[in-house]
């Protein structure tokens, strides 16, 4: 079959069908223009591939080097130093112009290399999450990579998610396509399968779906026939819009935090030059020189390149715990999550379903068997129960109202599709269903596709003899509300007695099972659409099975951590009460005892429902419109809330949440992109884990902030101090941009690395509202400049005493300033707790690395000729040295004396939300 040639002489252009009416041809032209009859085998698609090119769209414009470079230069420090050098230059003092010009092209190379870096971590991230899509190929179903998309293929659509190729409809139940994106009607749009006029506009090619529009409801099926740039939103913008940058709060805080300070700095540099000039007698050069080094002093221009580099860091260490961050604030939130509201089924337990128990006429089936391998025993109470009419027709609807398909797979079953199905073809199969045979012989007409809104599915199969049946599976109130009669054991009708229906359901849900009810309904033969009143009354019941689904034993584990941290975990579910009860104790949440349906939760006012959510730990039978409600009330008792989702439904409960998190294996496109993490891996252990690391980026940046300002504050203060009080500076310019750009910048890098604290999971969480630059950090900002300014003068004058010579005193108060920030080093992380400790002493291996580094530097530094000529600075003798280091040993001591009372004193944090019962 040679696809491209009848495809083209179609087409008529050499692009993937563009100017092809499709929507104007049936979908029997359309299948035999794009030579694809049968579902692609591998080797067309590769052809197509190679043809066509793969399904995307070019990116949203990347910067390039040139760009990025050019970025860099646009920052007010090298303003600054730039200005510099040209009157440094135009007075005729090179060695001076040399350096400046020489930092310049350090800052604008670091900056350069560190943006590269953080950009690199987030073209990763884009790369996780990569659309998907649901195709039918040669060998059935399955999900790949839309990029992997070619004309011809065929495509499943289901609701929530974005369309992923241009496709002409073959199947439509209730699809309905929001199409905003490209036609900007913001009501989602009914589909059909009908031929549409040639001339139909874009909004009305009904029987189409567009790449990149999202479905709204229904599910549908097509053939794909345009991709990648031919596709219509390939035509009007070829953007695919990317909103993955590294802005947060914290880093706009601080850089309107550099500008403010820069314009006061400015201000205050022209007032001291021109005041100087008047009054101090001092020579311009020194006077220029001063302020210079005053300005690079002040201006903490190294610190939001340490910062994007942690959260960078931090973005990335949570992908390797499976958590996507989508939206980067959200990392920033992370670390004050006071709630977590998880889902049940997949995310707290393992989704791996086995049928163990059924009722069916009143007797109790207890079912054998291992995972979704097909034998085991049914036994009731007498024994193996086989053969019975009602056996075969339960399997029967639990085999056909059903869309999971069981494949093995090396010797192992797998599951496509949901594996509460899977277990229920399983189930069957048990039943004496045999998929090859009797499959066969009940093709499925039409359906009702799963709803959680109405927590049923339904499907109109025939058989051969002209037999039409309705087979109804869902949650058994549900289907008990809808039936009226039910299946005995020889196969006929009775009078359904719903009491004692509903005390079985109460039992098997008590045992930690979910329970689903099965019925039928007999069909007219001529019928061959199902609608929802066909099911709404009438049913016949079949009985009820019991699944099993177990906790994951790595949840138990997280959400003790989790209570350990102050974050309180909530369960909201589809499920039935009981069943949510029985497997809430025995994941070990708090509030067990006391179950909260959506039915309550529908009666309860905002007020009511505020006492109640915060109390109930959870929440049954509940829609995705109650999770909004949930979030709401959560966050209006201050909570700092976290909420899951899958479905389309779920997307304004995740972005109202604080933290929306959406599920990556089993999520909807549209969930996905309402979140602001998207989990890889469904478990809720990765929820705690990117909690954790959200804690710990948020300490991280604290300690970078606590550590770089005070070097900025001690300098300038010193040197404000001195040109106030006209002494000599205790550090030239030249020197500051040397501390500046060197050993500060490679000691504050190592921040970025600092692992995780051990007891950061033992801490309440930080309140919502609190802000890095108050409180503590403005705190200890304050006090650590003062102490390096205690330093660099002490320095100064001792060894102006001992040594009577300004450039050993000066080289020395550099020595002293730098011994001092590789001791606060030492002291900034650990916060909270001691830094002496072996721990604290050794370290992670960077901080040694680093500290090695500096000290290699800061001897070359002091004693080579080179940098004597250059930076003014002057040999020291061992005494010297000795001081240097005893100075950085106070500035540790003092500062350990200090964390030692702060903690002392305690800290009365804690949320509301999280202290409460319990
Ligand atoms: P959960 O919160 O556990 O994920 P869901 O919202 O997926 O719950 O499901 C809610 C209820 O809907 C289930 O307890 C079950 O009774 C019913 N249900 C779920 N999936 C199906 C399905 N494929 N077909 C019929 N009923 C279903
Ligand atoms: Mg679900």
């Amino acid at each position: 079959m040679l696809s491209s040639e009848s495809f083209l002489s179609n087409a008529g252009e050499s692009s993937a069908g563009h100017g092809v009416h499709w929507h104007a041809m049936d979908i029997d032209e359309t299948r035999l223009a794009l030579s694809a009859a049968a579902p692609l085998v591998a080797s067309e698609v590769a052809e197509r591939l190679e043809q066509y090119g793969h399904n995307r769209l070019p990116e949203a414009h990347r910067r390039g080097p040139l760009a990025r470079l050019g970025n860099q230069l646009k920052n007010f420090l090298i303003y600054v130093l730039i200005t510099a050098a040209t009157i440094t230059a135009l007075l005729g003092h090179w060695v001076d112009t040399t350096v400046i010009l020489a930092v310049v092209v350090i800052q604008t190379l670091v900056g350069f290399i560190q943006e590269g870096k953080a950009e690199q971590a987030l073209s990763a991230i884009r790369h996780m999450l990569a659309p998907k899509a649901l195709v039918i190929r040669q060998g059935g179903q399955q999900k790949i990579d839309a990029a992997e998309l070619v004309p011809g293929d065929t495509v499943v659509l289901e609701p929530g998610d974005r369309v992923p190729a241009d496709i002409r409809l073959e199947r439509c139940n209730n699809l309905k396509i929001e199409e905003a994106v490209l036609t900007g009607e913001s009501e989602p749009v009914d589909k059909t399968t009908s031929t549409q006029p040639s001339d139909a506009v874009l909004g009305d090619q009904l029987n189409m779906a567009f790449s990149g529009t999202m479905v709204a409801t229904g599910t549908g099926r097509g053939v794909v026939v345009r991709t990648g740039q031919s596709t219509e939103i390939g035509r009007i913008s070829g953007l695919l819009q990317d909103t993955t940058t590294l802005k947060t709060p914290l880093l706009e805080q601080i850089d309107r935090f550099a500008r403010y300070l820069s314009l006061i700095i400015i201000v205050a540099g022209l007032a001291i030059f021109g005041g100087g000039l008047v009054l101090s007698g001092l020579p311009v050069r020194e006077l220029f020189m001063a302020v210079v080094g005053l300005t690079v002093a002040a201006i903490p221009e190294g610190l939001p390149a340490i910062l994007t580099i942690t959260l960078a860091i931090g973005v990335r260490r949570m992908a390797t715990r499976h958590a996507v961050v989508r939206r980067m604030p959200v990392i920033e939130t992370l670390g004050a999550v006071s709630v977590i509201c998880s889902d049940k089924t997949g995310t707290l337990t393992r989704n791996e379903m086995m049928v163990t128990a059924a009722v069916v006429a009143g007797n109790r089936l207890d079912i054998g068997g291992e995972g979704y391998e097909p034998e085991g025993d049914i036994r009731d109470g007498s024994g193996i129960a086989a053969g019975s009419k009602l056996l075969d027709e339960l399997g029967r609807a639990a085999a056909l109202c059903n869309d999971a398909n069981l494949k093995r797979h090396e010797g192992t079953i797998r599951v496509a599709g949901d594996p509460m199905e899977g277990a229920l073809k399983v189930f069957a199969q048990k039943a004496g269903f045999d998929p090859e045979t009797d499959g066969r012989q009940w093709p499925r007409a039409d359906e009702i596709p799963f709803d959680a809104e109405y927590r049923f599915m339904a499907t109109l199969n025939h058989d051969h003899h002209r037999h039409g049946v309705i087979y109804v599976k869902g949650a058994p109130e549900r289907i008990l509300e809808m039936s009226t009669r039910m299946v005995t054991d020889s196969g006929d009708t009775a009078a359904l007695d719903r009491q004692s229906w509903t005390n079985a359901v109460s039992e098997l849900a008590s045992e930690g099972l979910r329970v689903l009810a099965l019925a039928r309904r007999p069909a007219d033969p001529s019928q061959n659409t199902l609608a929802v009143e066909d099911v709404e009354e009438g049913l016949e019941l079949l009985g009820l099975v019991g699944l099993l689904d177990p906790p994951r034993q790595e949840a138990v584990q997280a959400i003790q951590d989790c209570h350990d941290a102050g974050i309180r975990v909530k369960m909201i579910t589809g499920d039935h009460a009981m069943t949510a009860s029985a497997i809430g104790a025995r994941l070990g949440l708090k509030n067990t005892a006391r179950v909260i349906t959506g039915r309550d939760i529908d009666q309860l006012d905002e007020d009511e429902l505020k006492q109640v959510a915060g109390e109930v730990d959870i929440f049954a039978r509940t829609s995705p419109e109650h999770k909004l409600r949930l979030v709401e009330a959560l966050q209006a008792l201050h909570g700092v809330v976290a909420m899951t989702g899958d479905g389309v439904n779920d997307a304004p409960a995740l972005k109202r949440a604080d933290v929306g998190i959406a599920m990556g294996v089993k999520g909807s496109e549209a969930a996905r992109e309402a979140a602001s993490v998207v989990l890889l891996d469904d478990n809720f252990a990765s929820i705690a884990a990117a909690v954790r690391e959200g804690r710990t980026v948020y300490t991280n940046l604290k300690k970078a902030i606590a550590f770089m300002l005070p070097i900025n504050g001690g300098e300038s203060v010193s040197l404000i101090t001195a040109l106030l009080l006209g002494l000599a500076l205790p550090i030239s310019a030249l020197q500051i941009l040397w501390v500046n750009m060197v050993s500060s910048v490679i000691l504050a890098m190592t921040l970025a690395f600092e692992p995780t604290e051990p007891d950061v999971m033992k801490r309440p969480p930080r309140l919502r509202d609190e802000s890095l630059l108050a409180g503590f950090v403005v705190w200890r900002v304050a006090f650590v400049s003062l102490l390096f300014l205690t330093g660099i003068f002490a320095a100064w004058y001792w060894a102006m005493h001992v040594f009577d010579d300004e450039a050993v005193a000066r080289t020395l108060a550099v020595n002293t300033l730098v011994a001092m920030e590789v001791f606060y080093l030492f002291a900034v992380r650990y916060l909270d707790s001691a830094s002496i400790t072996l721990r604290g002493v050794l370290g992670t291996p960077i901080v040694l690395l680093a500290v090695g580094a500096v000290i290699l530097l800061q001897l070359l530094f002091t004693y080579l000729p080179l940098f004597h000529q250059t930076f003014s600075s002057a040999p020291l003798t061992p005494a010297a040295l000795a001081f240097a280091t005893s100075a950085g040993v106070v500035v540790l001591v003092v500062l350990e004396l200090e964390t030692w009372l702060r903690t002392r004193w305690g800290r009365g944090r804690g949320s509301p939300v999280s202290s409460g019962s319990g």
